[in-house]
């Protein structure tokens, strides 16, 4: 099925020689400490190996790295702060690739009120970036729990998501255009804020998601949004997903789009932060069995949002739709509100190892799945915890499932981990749904992407790939399967 025939080489001595020569000693790292960091996911599940880490500085630098290892047959894997959970950004174990860090490439190189735009290189962290646009009196409305490590580049390359997808869309709704040094080591400039052209195939959409596998994005140009006035957030205790999913198309039908985020957390999910996470306390008096976390926000000269979701949240009271409810009254006690939310995967890696599925359904069909597929999962593998929270309002939920509390969580997991996954899918897909709705493939989806995927699918991306990627350089083994080497004649 697939055409494409990675034919790879490991690094020889001459190309290593080349690309120290050409990259200086910050560019060419070779001290084993600086390296061993950045060769396991973040989940610690993946281990690679790779003796150098290369750390351009320049597009111009970065083309011609990728020209020489186009040349050598050598594969790349572009490395943004390796915070993805697909290890998608984890080398090869056999040494054989080249670890590309755009890590030093964090200039933010323009960012224009007239335009509502930021152009930025790949290795801008997130949270500096909502700085920058916070400075000129704008937003950059993307944020996730790894925005303090998490690049721009990286984002870009898994089309992540975050808590404001609801309004805003994922990353690609924000790319207004890119830069990326193709696996030919040519430099696409696409990186003009336009809103609109209409050149043809969109190959700044084509990058956006690609995981590396097409090519390096070495900047973007990003839609800013205005600042806002005022923000407010609240905690919200409820029975059900139902109630949580009428309580959402009930606050738009009042608030309107004033509502950027609306995380459901489960009452295990919030006990796992209170247990493993210091500094954090339960905001409501009483456990419930299903909590959301609320944000509406309100623009200069509009209506306050505190004002508007205490009234809103009171007649969901009356209505009996919700059962209790806490609105920040300062910005420390709505960033308290806010870490209940974004420690949870934390707090689930303290807890110890997990199966983890970034899944996504039809939205209307998510509190179904939640009640339906959750009791029989919990019927096939007894004992199985069931963590699962996230984004409601787009259908995208992480559906982790801990092994039972009395057993070796390692073995657990060796022994039902890929029929329990499996199962899981299953269930998605017989919803018609994804087994990856944010998180990308990388590695640690592949199998069970191939496993799922409608073929037609497989064979249009891996069409794709053969055409702009005939060596197989750019980061092999992740998104798609590396073809078996043609047989020796
Ligand atoms: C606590 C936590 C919470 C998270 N929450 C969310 C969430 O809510 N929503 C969400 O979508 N994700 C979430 N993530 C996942 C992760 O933060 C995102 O996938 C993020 O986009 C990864 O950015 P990065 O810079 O760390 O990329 P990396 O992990 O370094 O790389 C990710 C992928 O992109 C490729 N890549 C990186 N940089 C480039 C580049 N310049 N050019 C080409 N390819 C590149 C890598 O090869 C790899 O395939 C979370 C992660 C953590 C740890």
């Amino acid at each position: 099925m697939f055409r494409h025939m990675a034919d790879l080489r490991p690094p020889s001595d001459d190309l290593l020689a080349r690309l120290a020569r050409l990259l200086g000693p910050q560019g060419f790292i070779t001290d084993r400490s600086d390296i061993e960091p950045w060769l396991t996911d973040w989940r610690g599940r993946y281990h690679g190996e790779s003796k150098v880490l290369l750390a351009p500085r320049t597009v111009q630098d970065v083309a011609e790295v990728v020209r020489l290892a186009a040349e050598a047959h050598v594969a790349i894997v572009p490395q943004g702060g390796n915070t993805g959970t697909v290890a998608g950004a984890t080398p090869p174990a056999d040494g054989t690739a080249l670890l590309m860090s755009l890590r030093r490439m964090n200039s933010i190189r323009s960012i224009s009120t007239a335009d509502n735009a930021v152009i930025a290189e790949a290795g801008v962290i997130l949270s500096v970036l909502h700085d920058a646009a916070a400075e000129v009196g704008r937003r950059f409305p993307l944020s996730l729990a790894a925005k303090g490590s998490a690049t721009i580049g990286g984002l870009v390359s898994t089309n992540a998501g975050g808590t404001q997808v609801l309004r805003f869309g994922s990353m690609r709704n924000l790319l207004l255009g890119i830069e990326a040094v193709l696996p030919d080591g040519s430099i696409f400039d696409g990186l003009a804020t336009l809103r609109k052209d209409n050149r043809g195939y969109d190959l700044r959409q084509l990058l956006a998601g690609a995981e590396g596998t097409l090519g390096v994005v070495t900047a973007a140009s990003l839609r800013l949004v205005p600042a806002i006035a005022g923000r407010a957030v609240a905690w919200i205790g409820l029975a059900s997903p139902d109630a949580a999913l009428t309580l959402l198309r009930d606050l738009e039908g009042t608030i309107g789009d004033s509502v950027e985020s609306f995380e459901l957390v489960p009452a295990d999910a919030l006990a796992l932060v209170l247990r493993n996470i210091p500094n954090t306390r339960a905001p409501l008096a009483k456990p419930h069995r299903w909590n959301v976390l609320v944000e509406a926000v309100g623009l200069h000269g509009g209506a306050d949002p505190v004002e508007a979701l205490q009234d809103a949240l009171a007649a969901a009271f009356e209505a009996g739709l919700i059962e209790d409810a806490t609105i920040a009254a300062t910005d420390v006690q709505a960033e308290a509100l806010w870490a209940l939310r974004e420690s949870i995967s934390e707090a689930e890696r303290i807890d110890g190892p997990s199966l983890k599925h970034d899944i996504a359904v039809p939205v209307s069909a998510m509190p179904a799945f939640l009640r339906e597929e959750r009791t029989e999962v919990e019927a096939h593998f007894p004992g199985v915890r069931i963590i699962a929270f996230g984004h409601l309002g787009d259908g995208n939920i992480h559906f982790n499932l801990l092994p039972p509390e009395a057993e070796d969580r390692d073995h657990w997991i060796a022994r039902f981990g890929a029929a329990a996954s499996a199962a899981v899918h299953d269930l998605v897909v017989a919803r018609g749904g994804t087994l990856s709705a944010e998180h990308g493939i990388g590695q640690a989806k592949l199998a069970e992407f191939v496993r799922l995927s409608d073929p037609v699918r497989l064979r249009t991306l891996q069409a794709i790939k053969q055409a702009l990627d005939p060596h197989g350089i750019m980061n092999p083994g992740k998104l798609l399967p590396l073809a078996p080497k043609p047989a020796a004649p």
